[in-house]
This record gives C-alpha cells, sequence and structure tokens, in this order.
C-alpha cells in the first residue's frame, strides 16, 4: 500500500537503530515493516563511510537511501554525491598539520589497512571498508593539546574541522548530518513525488529524524518530528535540543525506536490496522 501522505526517516545506526552493544535491530522490526508496507523511505545517516553503510544495507536491506561520513556524502538510485571537501583539500590539510606539528601523523588515507585493522580493532573486511573514505580523515597521532589546537587553526584556514570521535580526531568538512538530510530531501522530493498522483505531487515530505549522540542535533532539529533515543548505560536522559515536537523513546535501542516511530505513524496518519485485528474480530 503506497502512503497517501510523504513521509521519509532519517535514523542514525549506532546506539540509535542499532543496540549499542549487539548491534541487533530485531526489536525494531514491527515498525520497519510497517516502513515497508507503507512504502515511506527509511535514510541511514552515519558517521561511517558508503563503503560501511552499503555492506550493512546488502546484508539487512533496511535502507533506500544513505548519508556517510557525517553528512559529507549522499547516496540514492546508485548516485552518489559528495558534499563534503575534496579529498584534495583534506590531504593538502593533513600535510600543513603534519609539517607544523611536533609528533609524528599518518591519517586513514595514509597507512595500509592493516595499521586501520590495528588502530581500530576492526576485522581487516572491516577496515578496508572503513578506509574507504570520500570527504573525511581520521588522524593517526598521539597529540599534545598545543598540537591539537594548532591543527584545528589549520583545519579552520581550509575551511575543514577538527572532530573529536570516541577514539579519533577526524579532518572533515563543515557539513552536518541536518545539511544532508535537507539535501536528501531534496532529492527524495524528484525521484518519490514524481511518481505520486498529480494531487499529491505538490506536497511536502513530513520528516521524522531519530538519533542519540550530540552529532546528531543538527538532523533532529531539521525534522517535524525528533526522537531522542536514551543511552543504554546512562540512566539519566536530558533533552539535547529544544524542539517543538521532541519525544524522549521510552526505551534504549531499537525497542525505543520502534515504539516511537509506531506512536508518530499512529499520530500522522492513523492507527496501523494490522495491529488492531485482534479487537476488530472481539467486536465483530
Ligand atoms: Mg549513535
Amino acid at each position: 500500500m503506497p502512503q497517501s501522505r510523504a513521509i521519509a526517516i532519517f535514523t542514525d545506526l549506532d546506539g540509535t537503530l542499532l543496540d549499542h552493544d549487539t548491534y541487533s535491530w530485531t526489536d525494531a522490526r514491527p515498525a520497519l515493516d510497517r516502513l515497508k508496507q507503507l512504502s515511506i523511505p527509511l535514510i541511514a545517516v552515519s558517521s561511517k563511510t558508503l563503503a560501511e553503510l552499503e555492506h550493512i544495507n546488502q546484508t539487512s536491506g533496511l535502507f533506500d537511501g544513505l548519508i556517510g561520513e557525517n553528512g559529507g556524502v549522499i547516496a540514492l538510485n546508485g548516485n552518489v554525491e559528495q558534499y563534503g571537501p575534496a579529498s584534495e583539500t583534506v590531504d593538502r590539510t593533513r600535510e600543513e598539520i603534519k609539517s607544523a606539528v611536533t609528533v609524528p601523523v599518518e591519517s586513514f588515507r595514509t597507512v595500509s589497512q592493516e595499521i586501520i585493522a590495528t588502530e581500530t580493532g576492526l576485522p581487516l573486511e572491516d577496515a578496508i571498508r572503513a578506509g574507504q573514505r570520500h570527504c573525511s580523515d581520521p588522524l593517526i597521532w598521539q597529540p599534545a593539546a598545543k598540537d591539537i589546537a594548532l591543527a584545528r587553526k589549520i583545519a579552520e584556514k581550509h575551511d575543514l574541522t577538527l572532530v573529536k570521535g570516541g577514539r579519533f580526531h577526524t579532518l572533515c568538512g563543515p557539513s552536518s548530518k541536518g545539511q544532508a538530510m535537507r539535501r536528501m530531501v531534496e532529492r527524495l522530493s524528484v525521484t518519490w513525488l514524481e511518481d505520486a498522483p498529480e494531487n499529491k505531487r505538490q506536497q511536502r515530505f513530513t520528516t521524522i529524524a531519530l538519533g542519540d549522540s550530540p552529532n546528531d542535533i543538527p538532523m533532529l532539529a531539521e525534522a517535524d518530528y525528533a526522537v531522542q533515543i536514551p543511552s543504554k548505560h546512562d540512566k539519566r536522559t536530558v533533552a539535547m535540543l529544544d524542539h517543538p515536537n521532541l519525544r524522549i523513546a521510552p526505551r534504549p535501542g531499537p525497542a525505543g525506536w520502534n515504539k516511537a516511530v509506531n506512536d508518530i505513524l499512529d499520530q500522522i496518519i492513523g492507527p496501523d490496522p494490522n495491529t488492531n485485528k485482534n479487537s476488530e474480530v472481539l467486536h465483530g
């Protein structure tokens, strides 16, 4: 059944759709099935590379579009668009940092796949995919505070930023998950709404975004409905942003994802008839 109203869902992966520890999305299965049934596009939005996201999608078939490297690169229907900085800019900036700081500097773009595997703790196959970067480059270095400050200044000069993730300082563009989401909505509007009946073509996408970390805030801020997924290990949850339609999911990970998506769809398009079968039987 095609949806009668244009809705698109944007989701972070780790700790949001995927369980923080097991990477399973099983608990989100009912809502995921409902999206497929309603032809609602689901877009993965992640700091992972496109190669990593494509690999996940080959085995799961969950996503209609992919946004990788924190918004720097977008893939829809086989077309890849790079919005982040050119790799030459990233390389030139990294080389300038390398000659300015006092510690040795290597990066995912300069070392072998085996070294990426060692540095990340990933199996070689996964390390190869993590190394296929379009527009961001995690540095491999042991910086002092003054090296970080200097590197930040050099990055800024080239219109780049140095972002501290879990383990690495990553050299990347000023693009964010929010900007990439806006661009993806424009592209979805062309491909999805083209096929819609004429009277539906003028409508805009209603967007739902789900995330669990500070780098998801620009994406949540852009969405009509924002869902903050609480942390599995930190019991206190504080709203990450002010948003008129923010809800904090009742549970962490895919179970909270499932409940939040189903509740919002119930609110926008009405309850799922499949979940009401039992009561119909009772009253029938
Ligand atoms: Mg996350």
